[in-house]
């Protein structure tokens, strides 16, 4: 579903070269739920935002379900972005003005679904991260997992092909970030494939595969055999 071949992106600032991605090649296939690992500063995020056509790279391949994205204008990115993938940022990225019910409605806005079919849409998502019961708050209202929560059934919404998440569990405490793994691993049993980046080994251990990542280059790709159910 994924495949990057020779993926090498460089970031300039005034007339230093950094090189932020080296040469990375690899393939996920749809169904797998896969930890990107590695220390700061190693390239993580500066992958996930080119898989998630957030960003552009400078040589390399990129095919996505079949199709070559590696040359899309802004627009064309937008539309394939908006269709397949979905995003869980470590900060919710919530809009603290909206109830949670609108919040989660909103990608059906942008994609122009009708009223009626949106609300349908988003309390099945909400139902389906167990916050039926929170649709007409504001996100200031609920706690931080509860927010993660919001924020998961906004990026499901749409049925989206792979789930991208940069450090999800960055800010909830040890027992909410076995809720929210719980969450993740229903949803990945049910056929949604996930990326995550994660600095922490624990959270890691709810994963399939783990690849890990050091200045710039992928390092290494193991498969995670004793996948955690939780305590
Ligand atoms: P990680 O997510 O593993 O912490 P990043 O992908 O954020 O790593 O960063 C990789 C390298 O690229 C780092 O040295 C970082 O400082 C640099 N970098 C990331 N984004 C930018 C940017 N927009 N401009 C300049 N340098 C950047
Ligand atoms: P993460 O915690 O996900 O690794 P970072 O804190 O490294 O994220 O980066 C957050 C944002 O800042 C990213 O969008 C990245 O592109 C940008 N960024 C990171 N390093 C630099 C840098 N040296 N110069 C400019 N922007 C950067």
């Amino acid at each position: 579903m994924i495949s990057i071949k020779n993926i090498v992106k460089t970031y300039t600032t005034g007339d230093e070269t950094l090189v932020a991605l080296d040469n990375v090649s690899l393939e996920i296939m749809a169904g797998e739920f896969t930890a990107i690992m590695g220390p700061s500063g190693s390239g993580k995020s500066t992958l996930m935002n080119i898989l998630g056509l957030l960003d552009r790279f400078d040589s390399g391949t990129y095919i996505l379900n079949g199709q070559n994205v590696s040359d899309l204008n802004d627009k064309e990115s937008a539309k394939i972005r908006n269709k397949e993938i979905g995003f869980i940022f470590q900060s919710f990225n919530l809009m603290p003005r909206m109830s949670v019910l609108e919040n989660v409605e909103l990608p059906l806005v942008y994609a122009g679904v009708k009223s009626k079919e949106r609300k349908e849409r988003a309390l099945k998502a909400l139902e389906r991260v167990g916050l039926s019961d929170r649709v007409k708050h504001k996100p200031n209202e609920i706690s931080g997992g509860q927010k993660q929560r919001v924020a998961i059934a906004r990026a499901i919404v749409n049925n989206p092909s792979v789930l991208m998440a940069d450090e999800p569990t960055g800010n909830l405490d040890s027992k909410t970030t076995v809720d929210i793994m719980r969450i993740f691993q229903e949803l990945n049993a049910e056929g949604t494939t996930i990326l995550m980046i994660t600095h922490e080994s624990e959270v890691s251990l709810y994963t399939k595969r783990i690849l890990t990542f050091n200045d710039g280059a992928l390092v290494d790709d193991q498969p995670q055999k004793s996948v955690y159910k939780g305590a």
